[in-house]
C-alpha cells in the first residue's frame, strides 16, 4: 500500500469515544434500541425529517426544524471526520458510538440536495457476536444438515444467493463459523469490508486505486488458502476465478445477485464459467432472502382464513389451527416486529447432479430437478416460518407480493 492509501485509511476511521455531540450520541443509542440499521436525515423547506430503518421497513420518528437539523448534520460531518461547508460531492465517512461494553460503528454518507439542503445517512454496523452463529441464521434441520455436510468435505463452490439487503453478507460471514479457522488458512475478497472477521485475512476492492475484485482475487490465489470468501461475484473475470479456485480443491463461498438457486446457476454460466467448470465445481447454493419476525410478547394469534389455508394446501403443507398478527408493545417500540430471519432454498450439488448440469440444461429444467432433490422454494419456507408463529401471514404476503415470478408451488410432476 503506498504512503497515500495508508493515510486515507488512517483518516477513514475517525474514532470518538465517549465524546460524540450529546445530540448524535443520543440519536444513535436510541436507534441501537430500537434495533434500527439506518438513520435517515432529510430537510424539505422549512424542517427535517428523521426517519429509522428497522427490520427492512422505514419509520417517521421526529421531524426537527431547520437548525436543529443543520447542527445535528454538523455534528455527524465532525465526528465522521468530513468537512464542514457542504460539498458538491458526497462526503464518506466513519465514527463509532460506545457504550460501556457496548459498541457500533456507523457509516456516514452526506450529499447535497437541492435546492440548498443536505441529506444525511448513517448506516450501523451489527458487530460480529450479534449473528456469527450459524444456527441462528434461520435454517430448517434439513437445510443446516446440508450446509454441514458441505463444510465436512471442505472443498468446492458454495453460492449464496438473494436480492440486494438480502443477508448474503451475514451468511456468508456466518457459515465460516462451521469451521475452526485458526486451523485454515482464509481469505476475503470484499467491496466494501463491513466486519472484522477474526482469522480471516479481509482484503478490500479498491476501484480507485485499481485493485479490483478480479486482481484480489488472483492476489488470494497466491496466499496459500484453504477458504475463500467473495463478497459478490458481479464481473465475468471474477467469476471464473472464483469457480477455477474451487475447482482446484478449495472451498470457496460466494455470494451472487439472483432471485433463486436455479437463477444463480445461469448466471454464473452468463459471466462465461463454462457448465463443465460449474458441474464439477458447485456443491451448494443457498437462496436466501429476509423476512420480519413477530414480536413473542404482543403477537395475537387468530384462525387462518379461506385463502390463507388455501396457499398452506398449495404449498403440500398442512395448514396451521393459528397464525399469528402483529400488534405492537413498549417491548417492540409498538413495532408488532423484532429482527428478521431468513428464509432459504438450499440445495446440495451432488455428483449426479454436477454431471448433469454440464450438459448445459434450461434454467426451468434446473429448477425442477432442485425441487425433485426435495429442496423447497422461499415461499414455502416463509409459510412454514408462518406456521410456527416466527412471523406472521401479512408479512408472508408481503413476501410473496415483491416477487411475483417466484416458483409459489411446487409442480407435481416434479416430486
Ligand atoms: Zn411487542
Amino acid at each position: 500500500m503506498s504512503t497515500q492509501q495508508l493515510q486515507e485509511k488512517a483518516t477513514s476511521v475517525v474514532d470518538v469515544p465517549a465524546s460524540l455531540p450529546q445530540a448524535l450520541y443520543g440519536l444513535v443509542e436510541q436507534a441501537v434500541e430500537e434495533s434500527a440499521t439506518d438513520i435517515h436525515i432529510d430537510a424539505w423547506g422549512t424542517e427535517a425529517s428523521l426517519r429509522f430503518r428497522v427490520d427492512g421497513t422505514v419509520h417517521q420518528k421526529d421531524t426537527l426544524t431547520y437548525d436543529q437539523s443543520r447542527k445535528l448534520i454538523n455534528q455527524i460531518k465532525v465526528a465522521a471526520g468530513l468537512e464542514l461547508p457542504a460539498a458538491y460531492r458526497p462526503q464518506e465517512g466513519h465514527f463509532r458510538w460506545l457504550r460501556d461494553d457496548m459498541y457500533r460503528d456507523v457509516r456516514v454518507t452526506v450529499v447535497s440536495t437541492a435546492p440548498r439542503h443536505e441529506a444525511a445517512h448513517l448506516r450501523l454496523l451489527t458487530p460480529p457476536e450479534h449473528w456469527r452463529d450459524v444456527r441462528n441464521l434461520g435454517l430448517s434441520d434439513r437445510d443446516f444438515e446440508l450446509v454441514e455436510r458441505t463444510f465436512q468435505n471442505a472443498h468446492g463452490l458454495v453460492l449464496i444467493s438473494g436480492p440486494t439487503g438480502s443477508g448474503k453478507t451475514t451468511t456468508l460471514y456466518s457459515l465460516t463459523g462451521l469451521t475452526d479457522l485458526r486451523q485454515q488458512i482464509a481469505v476475503s475478497i470484499e467491496n466494501p469490508t463491513e466486519y472484522d472477521l477474526p482469522y480471516v485475512r479481509q482484503l478490500e476492492v479498491n476501484e480507485k486505486h485499481g485493485f479490483t475484485m478480479e486482481e484480489g482475487l488472483q492476489t488470494i490465489l497466491r496466499l496459500d488458502p484453504d477458504i475463500v470468501l467473495v463478497g459478490e461475484v458481479r464481473d465475468a473475470g471474477s467469476a471464473r476465478i472464483t469457480a477455477r479456485a474451487a475447482l482446484a480443491g478449495r472451498l470457496v463461498l460466494a455470494s451472487i445477485h439472483a432471485r433463486d438457486p436455479a437463477i444463480a446457476v445461469e448466471a454464473m454460466h452468463y459471466l462465461s464459467v463454462p457448465y463443465y467448470v460449474l458441474g464439477g465445481a458447485l456443491r451448494l447454493v443457498i437462496a436466501q432472502d429476509l423476512i420480519r419476525t413477530l414480536c413473542p410478547e404482543c403477537r395475537r394469534p387468530r384462525s387462518p382464513n379461506a385463502h390463507e389455508r388455501l396457499l398452506f394446501e398449495q404449498a403440500e403443507l398442512v395448514p396451521p389451527d393459528s397464525v399469528f398478527d402483529a400488534v405492537g408493545c413498549p417491548e417492540c417500540h409498538g413495532y408488532g416486529y423484532r429482527g428478521r430471519t431468513g428464509v432459504f432454498q438450499v440445495v446440495a450439488i451432488d455428483d449426479a447432479m454436477g454431471n448433469w448440469l454440464v450438459e448445459g440444461p434450461h434454467q426451468q429444467a434446473i429448477r425442477e430437478r432442485m425441487f425433485a432433490v426435495g429442496s423447497r422454494s422461499l415461499n414455502i419456507d416463509a409459510l412454514r416460518k408462518a406456521a410456527a408463529g416466527t412471523t406472521s401471514m401479512n408479512e408472508v404476503l408481503r413476501f410473496y407480493g415483491q416477487v411475483q415470478d417466484r416458483p409459489l408451488v411446487i409442480r407435481t410432476d416434479a416430486k
